[in-house]
């Protein structure tokens, strides 16, 4: 198999393009589609402070390495959950990449340990306060980086989803019709509140398998477990779906999320409205913590007063 670019010997076939690619024609091509999602969608520019969650897995660390690459100032945040031996593996590949990679960019990796911050792991804080781990998994990520970005002045928060997690995601807002959700579901979401960060997801052009392929050619070692509390959740479910559909009619997923993106751009033109027009009229600061939230107090803040009231 040669690369269809430069007849070098190919290191992907990627059918949803019908080319094959070699190691600098994947990483060019990885590297533009990137470049494409920030200017396309003015995630940010190279003046802004960019937070990116890691996680230890593939696609945190690949963006992480990719924006130090293409010349932005970019730092991170990796929240260790404290379960068991996937947060210790998790924890290490993050360390060991910042060492490698990371400091010779002079980035900087925060770390925020729940297990000492808040005196439990998340599955000990879930079982407290009688919700899922899943959801207090996200209250609590979603409060940490607020607070860093907001504590450490970023501008702009970066996750890794990629491709196939936000096929994966419209294809359960589409099944359950949440309307609320698909209105949300951009890859650049305006702060919320002033002074916090925007949201921005810059891999969402690229797929897993392009993702994983680069990561391993550019020796990123990574953790390839998934989160144990993962096994079972309904992403996974519409992800077996999505490839099924990808490996019959190859550009499926791309076709799904990408037209949806374009369908939204549209209606918002006609609307002439912004997400932040329409979170402001839901949003405003926590009574305890200041972060968004649409009710008194913010769910975290609840879930923490639960959590020490039953510690
Ligand atoms: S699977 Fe659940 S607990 Fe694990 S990282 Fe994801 S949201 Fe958190
Ligand atoms: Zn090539
Ligand atoms: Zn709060």
């Amino acid at each position: 198999m040669r690369c269809r670019k430069c007849s070098h010997p190919a290191v992907i076939k990627m059918p949803r393009h019908n080319i094959a690619l070699c190691k600098d024609c994947l990483t060019e091509f990885v590297h533009t589609q990137v470049r494409r999602a920030i200017d396309a969608h003015r995630m940010f520019t190279t003046n802004d402070r960019v937070l990116v969650a890691v996680s230890g897995g593939k696609d945190s660390l690949a963006l992480w390495s990719i924006l130090l690459k293409l010349g932005y100032h970019a730092d991170a945040l990796y929240v260790d959950l404290g379960i068991g031996e996937y947060s210790l593996q998790s924890r290490q590949k993050v360390q060991r990449f910042t060492e490698a990679v990371a400091t010779s960019y002079q980035a900087t990796l925060h770390v925020h340990t729940v297990e000492q911050e808040q005196g439990a792991g998340i599955r000990e804080l879930a079982t407290l306060v009688r919700r899922p781990t899943c959801a207090t998994c996200g209250t609590m990520k979603r409060y940490q980086f607020n607070r860093v970005a907001i504590e450490q002045h970023y501008d702009v928060m970066a996750t890794g989803h990629n491709l196939d997690d936000e096929a994966a995601r419209l294809l359960g807002n589409v099944l359950h019709w949440q309307t609320d959700y698909l209105d949300k579901q951009s890859p650049t979401l305006p702060a919320s509140l002033d002074g916090f960060a925007k949201k921005v997801k810059p891999l969402h052009r690229l797929t897993e398998r392009e993702i994983a392929a680069y990561a391993v050619i550019h020796h990123i070692d990574y953790i390839v477990d998934e989160c144990p509390m993962a096994k079972g959740s309904k992403m996974l479910a519409y992800k077996r779906v999505l490839n099924q559909l990808e490996a019959d009619s190859p550009g499926t997923k791309h076709t799904f999320y990408l037209k949806f993106l374009d369908r939204q751009a549209k209606q918002r033109q006609e609307d002439s409205q912004t997400i932040t027009e329409q979170d402001q009229h839901r949003l405003h600061p926590c009574e305890t913590c200041g972060q968004p939230t649409s009710t008194t107090v913010c769910t975290y803040c609840k879930m923490m007063a639960k959590a020490g009231s039953h510690a």
